[in-house]
């Protein structure tokens, strides 16, 4: 193996076989276009990329987090077994449907997690992507919002286990609600999410005030957005708030969960981001120079999330690819959802909202008055 890899690509064709039914919106197809367009464009067969498939995690490491009723009810569930409550564990028609195999994906997403987590705390690679990952609303003993085991948690646990300090920075749509479940009262793990208000979102939580407990507290970070947040203002928030507080803590390692349903298209939230936009925030995160361990998450414009991860994960390895979708993709790509045949959204028009920039100045002003001056910072 060379030993000049500059990033781990997790990936399994077997994610995309997988279904919540034919009506719900979480597509795990999106998977398999990602990694189609990555390939296309030819990132996997650079030597310095190294793509895995993902090993299952073990039993044992999922509970880490999770309750051993609940692991018992997901593994009955592959074995034919139909739980005779599962509305006790978040299952059931709706949002977190009695898949079959369901036990067997969520063991291999999380498996391909911790093998991004190992490959860059054991220093073979700056950055891991596991676009399967980042499934941050389930709790311990509960399905939610799509998610059924919280690889994040799982991987983070591990890494403070090893005595690692980690920053959990989750800028998905939705609050990350699971993974500031597993980390309130420590201060090991700083969590830092950005999402649409907990007013008008799923799962309605994330408000500034949520900040830790015990010695945990100062260390849950909450950003709540109102709808129809751009780029600009997105960005003005994240500036204020997260460099900062990076800098303060000083983490061995970053664990970023990469939603992508915060964009303008998105059918499941209100907020108004372009490509721009995220990869502005991609550069940011580079930027902090960090061992990275990155997951994906949200996304339910299939095509969206298709070019933003495409453009993610070719950042994270220097690469500038060119604007136009390689023909190959480019009907499979139009079939869900793409507009046009380029990579990148148009420019957007910068309109300034006062409502929805008033409200992100006044939640940063809580956060520095409420989080900064626990970590030493000044306003
Ligand atoms: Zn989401």
């Amino acid at each position: 193996m060379s030993e000049n890899l500059k990033s781990t690509f997790i990936y399994s064709d077997e994610f995309a076989k997988y279904s919540y039914g034919p009506h719900h919106p979480m597509r795990l197809i999106r998977l398999k276009l990602t990694h189609d367009l990555l390939q296309a464009y030819g990132l996997f067969e650079r030597p310095e990329i190294l793509k895995l498939e993902p090993q299952p995690a073990s039993e044992e490491e999922v509970a880490l987090f999770h309750r051993s009723d609940y692991i018992a009810t997901l593994r009955g569930i592959d074995q034919g077994i139909v739980p005779p409550k599962p509305f006790i564990y978040g299952l059931g028609p709706g949002d977190n449907p009695i898949i079959p195999g369901v036990y067997r994906l969520s063991l291999l997403v999380t498996g391909g997690s911790l093998q991004a987590a190992r490959f860059v705390k054991g220093g073979r690679v700056p950055v891991a992507f596991n676009i399967a990952g980042g499934l941050h609303h389930a709790m311990p003993d509960r399905a939610s919002g799509f998610c059924y085991i919280d690889d994040p948690v799982i991987v983070i646990k591990e890494l403070v286990n090893q005595g690692q300090r980690v920053i959990y920075l989750d800028v998905d749509v939705h609050h990350g609600d699971g993974v500031q479940a597993g980390f309130y009262d420590t201060d090991q793990v700083m969590t830092i999410s950005l999402h649409e208000d907990g007013q008008f979102l799923f799962p309605g939580t994330g408000f500034v005030e949520e900040m830790g407990r015990g010695v945990g507290s100062g260390y849950s970070v909450n950003v709540p957005l109102y709808p129809g947040t751009d780029d600009k203002t997105y960005l003005w928030a994240f500036d204020q708030v997260v460099p900062p507080l990076v800098e303060a803590f000083k983490p061995d390692v970053l664990v970023t969960q990469l939603g992508v349903d915060t964009f303008v298209d998105d059918p499941l939230a209100h907020l108004r981001m372009t490509t721009h936009g995220f990869c502005q925030i991609l550069e940011r995160i580079k930027s902090f120079g960090l061992p990275w361990v990155a997951l994906g998450g949200g996304g339910y414009h299939l095509a969206n999330v298709a070019r933003a991860w495409t453009l993610a994960y070719a950042m994270m390895n220097d690469i500038e690819l060119p604007d136009q979708i390689p023909l190959e993709c480019v009907e499979t790509l139009q079939e869900h959802g793409l507009q046009g045949t380029q990579l990148r959204d148009p420019e957007p028009t910068q309109l300034i909202h006062q409502h929805v920039r008033q409200f992100a100045e006044r939640q940063v002003k809580a956060l520095q008055q409420k989080i900064f001056p626990l970590h030493g910072l000044t306003e």
